[in-house]
């Protein structure tokens, strides 16, 4: 961290910035004469941005590191719930938004078992914006999510609080947490002491830096398996539902050791657009997608109009593997007879 103090600062001014420093513990070297100060910190808190920043006599104060420390830690490759993040193979994570009846859920955990997927989704609580909208099944849908566990299938489900926790947790393999709740501080307290994986998607407006300090309050109670999903965020731009931000792949594999993964259902809102950023994704690198895919999406009960239909998914599925070999990795699925694959 670096701070500036004013240009005509008399020495009574800077002795009691130095004091306070020593009474901190924090070392600092005076970098053009006393006027601007390093301070070595093993954390940049933020208590200590704002403190320093409450002096008259401090004009500036930079931040050179970061506040967050445990996500850096390389976590990739990350076991979790059966599954291999960040390795060479990119899971894929595909279902329909909310789990709505049993038969039509089952009916398509079979197909997209038979195209080669793991991991289902399917919330049985819906955040919604309107309170009008389809809310979820609630606890009735436990055994639905039970038996397409028992097909084989990693389920992966969202929790909004604390209580929903008691229902989702036996029969959620991975605990999902919404954008809305990124910044629900109780909620990811909670799940960093549950001995489950959870997927955490980026909030509607987080920087990397809030996203990163969110995941490390899960990894600060305890909870090492954490996986990171960018989701798009809320821009300028309304022709999209968010604008799903790519860059965060690199920018965030570089700056913590989780998997990162994209889910374009919702980065785009429309169906039509999550094909090509799905590729985009596979090339940037990410380390698996979550993908809304309903057997009728006319007649959804949520999010019908990013669904892809199980054909539409399946073909992608083929043109997303073709892209994972041109980087190097992996998508499982009934692999398309190409000139290149027999090769
Ligand atoms: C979801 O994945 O079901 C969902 C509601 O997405 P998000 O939290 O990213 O809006
Ligand atoms: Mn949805």
């Amino acid at each position: 961290m670096v701070i500036v103090l004013e240009e005509k600062l008399n020495q009574t001014g800077y002795e009691e910035i130095v004091g306070f420093l020593k009474r901190e513990g924090i070392n600092f070297q005076e970098i053009e004469g006393k006027r601007v100060l390093h301070l070595t910190v093993a954390r940049e808190k933020e208590d200590l941005l704002s403190a320093l920043k409450s002096f008259p006599q401090v004009m500036t104060v930079l931040r050179t590191g970061q506040d967050y420390q445990l996500v850096k830690t390389p976590q990739t490759p990350l076991e979790a719930a059966g599954i291999t993040w960040g390795g060479r193979k990119i899971p894929i994570i595909a279902g329909p938004c909310a789990l709505e009846d049993e038969g039509q859920f089952i009916a398509l955990a079979k197909r997209l078992q038979e195209l080669g997927v793991q991991a289902i989704r399917g919330a049985l609580y819906k955040p919604r914006t309107s309170p009008y909208s389809y809310q979820g099944i609630g606890a009735k849908g436990t055994a639905t999510l039970n038996r397409a566990r028992d097909l084989g299938l990693v389920v992966v489900s969202e929790v909004m609080d604390n209580a929903q926790l008691n229902v989702l947790y036996p029969v959620a393999d991975i605990l999902q947490v919404g954008s809305r709740n990124m910044k629900n501080y109780s909620l990811l307290k909670e799940l960093g002491r549950q001995d489950k994986p959870v997927l955490l998607k980026r909030g509607l407006s987080a920087t990397y830096r809030e996203f990163l300090l969110a995941a490390e309050y899960l990894l600060a109670e305890g909870n090492q398996r954490v996986i990171l999903c960018e989701r798009g965020i809320r821009t300028f731009e309304t022709h999209t539902r968010n604008t799903l931000d790519i860059t965060a792949v690199p920018v965030l594999k570089e700056l913590a050791g989780l998997p990162v993964i994209v889910d374009p259902s919702h980065g785009t809102g429309n169906w039509r657009y999550v094909p090509p950023m799905a590729m985009a994704a596979v090339a940037a690198g990410t380390d698996g997608l979550m993908l809304e895919v309903h057997p009728d999406p006319a007649r959804a009960l949520s999010d019908g109009c990013q669904s892809l239909t199980v054909d539409r998914f399946s073909s992608l599925l083929k043109k997303l593997q073709r892209v994972a070999r041109a980087v190097d990795r992996e998508i499982d699925g009934e692999s398309e007879v190409t000139g290149y694959a027999r090769d």
